[in-house]
Parts: structure tokens; sequence; C-alpha cells
């Protein structure tokens, strides 16, 4: 092989995430108990039904009602390899939650995200066995990018004793568990200690590998059976306004990754951010940015019900300080001797700016998160692997088959960006697809 193994490095100490406290803790086993108690084990299971990798909801319940957490955890990860990360970044309320009978009755639904994280908590990261693989068999797979789509499919594979080679650019496993998720819902340690549960199932990652540059594609061709392309989405866009280029405008996922990450940031208490966007990305900026202390306003260039994150985000956000300017375009970043002031906005129209309606918003710092650019120039390495119109890779949403046979491909890539849940599902349809064409049959249940 090309590529040489790269152990990835502790997190550095110092970093703004640890000054987050999580706004769901872990349970306590009484509070546990006791919520557990409450579900009604649900026959027909909406739960369940509304979940995209259909975790059995009541009998994951029902086992730590009866304080058999291991099987609890089993029922999870036997349904979704990334149980832990979905029961703290699903967007619960629009899933399982929202899906629960006690809404019917304008009751409390089941708290089934924290229930599940309870469950896995003890078994994610350490070294407690309870998904066995079996004896190596023949196959071998390339999964190019290192984020939940390409784990959950590496997995999948390893448990039926397939080999699963994760090739990860960054220093570290996750994607954008690692990288992009809002601290205050989980830290990169935590999503850390999930790769490293992965692993152990038998999946081999090599981080700091650029496939392409250090590991040519041909290669991977040559040295496995199939490869899968779980390689997300691109940098940030850019606002393409005069001014944008010089300090203190940045790009929404690049900044939530140096607050995960970078322990020289840091912000002045005073800092005044414009956070441009309205999607949950823009939201969980916005509002890391409002407990580190800043002023926060996003700017949305359309209606509030017409803002693609989700509204119970957005109105956390409200609650916690953010201001919400609808209906505003940028038109101009403000500098003074290059020292960034304010963002000049027009009043919208349909989402374009109209001219003569022009106010500024002070700013120190100008957050953008309009969508991602896509990887097409690197899927072109890949032949026979289309793109759609939007540059999404096309797929056989029953196999995750892309036009070239021996390729697959799931998550943000493919759906243009949806939740870690669908990325897992993804990958969990894709190695289910390979195993069946590479000769290998599917666990049960996997
Ligand atoms: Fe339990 Fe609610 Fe699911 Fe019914 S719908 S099984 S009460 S979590």
């Amino acid at each position: 092989m090309a590529a040489v193994r790269t152990l990835a490095p502790g997190l550095p100490p110092g970093r703004l995430e640890q000054e987050f406290t999580e706004h769901a803790p872990l349970l306590t086993a009484a509070e546990a108990a006791a919520e557990a108690n409450r579900c009604l084990y649900c026959h027909d299971a909406p739960c369940t039904a509304a979940c995209p990798t259909k975790i059995d909801v009541p009998r994951f319940i029902g086992k730590i009602a009866t304080g058999n957490l291991a099987g609890s955890a089993r029922t999870i990860l036997e349904a979704n390899l990334l149980g832990y990360s979905c029961a703290r970044v699903c967007p619960v309320e629009v899933l399982c939650v929202g899906a629960c009978v006690y809404n019917d009755w304008a009751q409390r639904p089941i708290a089934i995200g924290r229930l599940q994280r309870f469950a896995t908590e003890g078994v994610i990261g350490s070294g407690r066995t309870v998904l066995a693989a079996k004896p190596r068999r023949k196959g071998r797979v390339a999964l190019v990018g290192g984020g939940p789509a390409s784990l959950a499919c590496a997995g999948t594979l390893a448990l039926e004793g397939v080999e699963a080679v994760v090739y990860e650019r960054a220093r570290w496993g996750g994607g954008l568990n690692t990288a992009g998720i809002a601290p205050y819902k989980m830290p990169a340690a935590d999503a850390l200690r999930e790769v490293a549960f992965i692993e152990s199932l038998g999946v081999r990652l090599e981080t700091g590998v650029d496939v392409g540059e250090d590991l040519p594609v041909e290669r991977l061709f040559a040295d496995f059976d199939a490869i899968f392309l779980g390689i997300g989405l691109g940098g940030d866009s850019r606002l393409r306004v005069p001014g944008e280029e010089g300090p203190g405008v940045v790009g929404a996922t690049a900044l939530i990754e140096r607050v995960k990450h970078d322990p020289t940031l840091r912000f002045a208490p005073s800092t005044r951010a414009v956070v441009v966007g309205g999607g949950n990305t823009a939201i969980d900026a916005a509002r890391e940015l409002a407990k580190l202390g800043a002023s926060v306003t996003i700017v949305y260039r359309r209606r509030r019900e017409q803002m693609p994150g989700y509204d119970h985000e957005m109105r956390q956000a409200l609650d916690e300080g953010v201001h919400l300017l609808l209906e505003r375009a940028p038109v101009v970043v403000v500098r003074r001797d290059r020292q960034l002031v304010a963002l000049r906005v027009a009043r919208a129209e349909d989402g374009r700016p109209v001219a003569g309606t022009e106010t500024e918003v002070p700013a120190d710092l100008v957050v953008v998160s309009i969508g991602q650019a896509r990887l097409a120039s690197f899927v072109a390495r890949f032949p026979g692997v289309e793109l759609d119109g939007r540059s999404r890779i096309v797929v056989d949403p029953a196999t995750g088959r892309t036009g070239n046979p021996r390729v697959y491909a799931g998550g943000d890539a493919v759906n243009g960006g949806k939740e870690v849940v669908n990325a897992v599902a993804d990958g969990q349809t894709a190695a289910r697809a390979m195993l069946a064409a590479i000769g290998a049959a599917p666990a049960q249940g996997a």
C-alpha cells in the first residue's frame, strides 16, 4: 500500500469548545430508569418508524428499564453503529421524539435521544464488547472520507469479516462529528471515542491521507474490491460581495472547526458577530458565538418560515439572545483601513437585494453560512461516477451504487447535506449491497 498509517494525535487542551456546558447532560441511572418506565412500548412504535436507521426504540428502552444496559446498547448498535453520536446530534424533535404518542395527548414525549445516549455511553470507547466481528473472509473495501457514512459502512463490513480501510485527509476521523457538531451537543473528544469504537470492530483508519494526492485513485481500484465515497461537502461557499477578502470574514464550518480544535482561537467579549444564512449550520454558529459572549445577529434573505434550519433550534437561539434580521441580503463588507466595521445589507425581495434600501449592521466578525461547495473535480477521478445538476453523486438509493459498479457513495456528497443519521443509513445500505456483490452474506439485522 502507498499510504502510511498515521496515528491521530490527541486533541490539544485549551480549546474554546471546552468552555461549553452540555445542553442535554447524561442522565443519572435513576433518571433513566424513571424515563424508561414511562414508555408505553407501543406495538406499532411510531418512534421506530420515524428513525432512518429503524432502531427498535421500545426494545432498547425496555432493556434499560430492566437494567440490561449492555443488551440495550446492542439493540441500538445493531441497527445503527453510530447510535451514540446520533443520540446526541439527531434532531429528535422532528424524528423519533416528534413521533412519540405522548405528543398526541399533549404530554411530554419520551426523551429517546437521552435514553439512547445513556444506554451507549458506557460502551462507546470503553473497550467493552457488545458486537462481535466474524472471522476475516474474502473482500477488501476502501472508504474515502472518515465521516459518519464511511464509518457506518466500514463498521458493518468489518463485523462481517470484510477488510475495511478508511482514508481520511484530516488529522482526526469522524468527519463533521469531530469537526462540525456544536460543542454544547457533543464535544470532539466524545466523537473520537466513537471513532475508536468503530476501529475496535476491526476497521483500519488511516488519517492524514489525501486520496488522489498521497494515494492515487488507481491504487484503490487495483488493491480493493470496492470503493465507498463518503467525502461529504467541500469548503464554505463565499458571499461574493465587495470587501469579503480580508480579516474578520470566515466560513461557518471553518469557524466551528476552529472552536472545536484550535486552542489559539479567542474572541473579545465585546465581539459583534453577523452570521449570514438561515440553515442549521448558521444557527449553530450563532448560538456558539452567543454562548461565548458575543453579540450576534443572523441575517437571512427570506422570511422566517422559509429558513431551512429547524424552527426549534432558531427559537432556542432567540432565547439565548441571538438577533434575527430577516429579508436582508448582504451587499458589501464595509472596511476602514482594511479593518472590518460592518456588513451592509439591503432589503431583499424574493431573496434578492433591492437597490437604494441599504443599511449597515456593525460587525467585527462576519460568518458566512450559505452552503458548502461540492467536490465535483474530485469525483471526476472515479470513472463512471456521475453527478446530478446540483453536483451530488448519483446513486441507486436501494444499494448506494454509483454508475461504476465497484464504486458506492453515501452521506452529504449524495444527499447534499442532511443529518448524521441519514449518512449512517446510507453507509449501512451500501455495506449490505457490497457484501452481496462480493459474496459475503450480511449478518441478521445488519
Ligand atoms: Fe415509547 Fe413513545 Fe415509542 Fe410509544 S412512541 S414506544 S411511548 S417512545
